[in-house]
């Protein structure tokens, strides 16, 4: 049968399958003549032999036509009872051969090749009158059957062709057994099917389009598990017309002696083991269809468990993007949180570092700043001068004028330290009160001074109304201290400023007076009309 189509079977034939590949033409699998014996001798003249070995190879065709002939176009192969009866033969008659390549011919064309001489046989055939007049035949070496096919869910009582009376039949166009079946039933009733597409008859008889099919019961019981027709079943198989098989010889004169010879071969032989190698499929069938239902089942768990792991892992990505999008969008808002924290404390620190009412530095960061400058100023000996300034009579601004006016004048002489003050390591600061200073590192004694008088004549440039003051108008009076090296403390510094601011306003306000620590001999209270004398040193 047919079993050599399939992995199994060709895979015990590799070294064989590997010179049919070699040869890439069609050709027999020989190895099945081992099925075949001989009951008893046959007789073979030497005149015989030797005139079968003068002949040139017999140009062979073969039909696919299971048990008998097998052909798996993969590997280009034939197999089957004929196969092995005919390898047997022609061996034990030294006949050489060669089997020609399918040409997608039809049976009746390859008939008509072995009729016109184009080749020299045909294997299997089984004989009709028609055949027998144009070519030769052996004996038949196999006897094949029809069946009733039936769906299982539809069953008919038929025992014989001639139950089919009453049924609609279907059947394959041009098959041996069609004019009987003509016979018993009527053209409205018997429907033919194209050979090209048995699988239509089958699917007819599935649909309830005929009742039953009359085919090889061979051929459907390999279609059955190939195609999975399980709901049909073989409802009788008709042993009362078997078809009998046997090779199919040009009417040629040798070849009537090698027909002749073929019928002694055929009388004696014992074929009952081919016959179980390749006639008995259903096992074969079963054993082939379980074994692929495994390797389906099998692929399809692995398919299940590559869907599944590629979902788990699908799910672990997703997962991990989520959490990797969580991290960076919580990593996001911690690093706008610590800006944000940065920027409240720059803030924090700005505004601990401002004076509310002038904008000017405070307090605190004057005496940081003073604190810094000292130290620079011990390392790099550069002068330090301070500024001390007090508003003259500002108690009286704001009784007279208001607390409002009071701090809108206070701003103006913010703005005024701010202007003229210029260089940026310059530092204007609300000291408390009416009360500023200025921090100007590297500045000298003389520098010191002249800035001071500046910012006096500055604020008296505002012309600010001070109704009970002397001038009418806002006047401040200036300390400064200049320390000309390192050697004073911070502290002295500020108290020097602080007694020459002192100094000023006990001379009558309205003035700068100036002095230097650390420097001795000259003491000089410098009066605001005459600020551009050097300034003393401080006491
Ligand atoms: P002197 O010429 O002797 O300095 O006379 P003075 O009136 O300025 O006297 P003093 O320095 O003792 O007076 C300071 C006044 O400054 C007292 C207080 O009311 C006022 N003052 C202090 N801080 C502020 C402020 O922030 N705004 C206003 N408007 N006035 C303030
Ligand atoms: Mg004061
Ligand atoms: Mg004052």
């Amino acid at each position: 049968m047919a079993w050599t189509r399939y992995g199994l079977g060709a895979l015990r034939r590799v070294p064989w399958l590997l010179l049919c590949a070699a040869a890439l033409t069609p050709a027999l699998a020989c190895d099945g003549a081992g099925h075949i014996r001989l009951r008893q001798p046959v007789p073979l003249s030497a005149q015989e032999k030797a005139e079968f070995a003068a002949l040139p190879p017999l140009r062979v065709l073969a039909a696919d036509a299971p048990p008998m002939v097998s052909y798996d176009p993969d590997i280009k192969t034939h197999t089957g009872i004929g196969v092995d009866v005919w390898c047997f033969i022609a061996r034990e008659l030294g006949l050489r051969y060669t089997i020609l390549a399918e040409q997608g011919l039809s049976v009746a064309d390859k008939l008509r090749q072995v009729q016109q001489g184009q080749a020299d046989a045909f294997m299997p055939l089984s004989p009709t009158p028609e055949r027998a007049q144009l070519g030769l035949f052996t004996s038949p070496y196999y006897e094949s059957y029809y069946a009733i096919i039936t769906h299982k869910g539809r069953p008919l009582p038929v025992r014989s062709l001639a139950d089919l009376a009453p049924y609609r039949v279907g059947m394959v166009k041009g098959v041996a057994l069609v004019p009987q079946v003509q016979a018993i039933v009527t053209p409205s009733r018997l429907r033919l099917f194209d050979q090209a597409s048995s699988d239509g008859l089958f699917q007819a008889v599935r649909q309830g389009l005929v009742d039953a099919a009359v085919y090889s019961q061979d051929i459907f019981e390999e279609k059955r598990y190939r195609r999975e027709y399980f709901d049909l079943e073989i409802a009788h198989t008709l042993r009362d017309d078997p078809r009998a098989y046997g090779f199919y010889f040009n009417p040629s004169e040798p070849h009537r002696r090698i027909v002749a010879a073929f019928d002694r071969y055929l009388a004696a032989l014992d074929i009952s083991a081919s016959i179980n190698a390749h006639a008995n499929g259903e096992q074969q069938f079963i054993e082939r269809y379980v074994s692929q239902r495994r390797q389906r089942a099998m692929l399809n768990t692995a398919i299940a468990a590559a869907a599944v792991l590629v979902l788990g892992l699908s799910l672990a990505f997703l997962r991990y993007r989520r959490m990797a999008l969580l991290l960076a969008a919580s990593n996001r808002q911690i690093l706008q949180q610590q800006q944000a924290l940065q920027s409240a404390n720059q803030e924090l620190e700005r505004l601990c570092l401002t004076d509310g009412l002038t904008g000017l530095a405070n307090r605190r960061a004057f005496d940081q700043a003073l604190q810094r400058e000292h130290l620079r100023q011990q390392r790099t000996g550069a002068a330090l001068s301070l500024l001390l300034l007090d508003v003259d009579y500002f108690k009286n601004v704001n009784d007279h004028y208001g607390h409002s006016t009071g701090d809108d004048y206070l701003r103006a002489i913010a703005q005024v330290l701010k202007k003229t003050l210029q260089r940026s390591t310059d530092l204007a600061a609300r000291h408390g009160g009416e009360e500023f200073t200025c921090l100007l590192p590297e500045t000298g004694a003389q520098q010191a001074l002249l800035l001071a008088e500046r910012i006096r004549e500055a604020c008296m440039r505002l012309s600010l109304p001070n109704a009970r003051a002397g001038q009418r108008s806002l006047t401040v009076s200036i300390g400064v201290a200049t320390a000309q090296t390192g050697s004073a403390s911070a502290e002295q510094l500020l108290d020097a400023a602080d007694a020459q601011l002192f100094a000023a306003k006990r001379a009558g306000r309205n003035r700068v007076q100036a002095c230097v620590l650390s420097v001795s001999g000259l003491a000089l209270n410098v009066a605001a009309s005459s600020a551009r004398a050097a300034p003393d040193p401080c006491t």
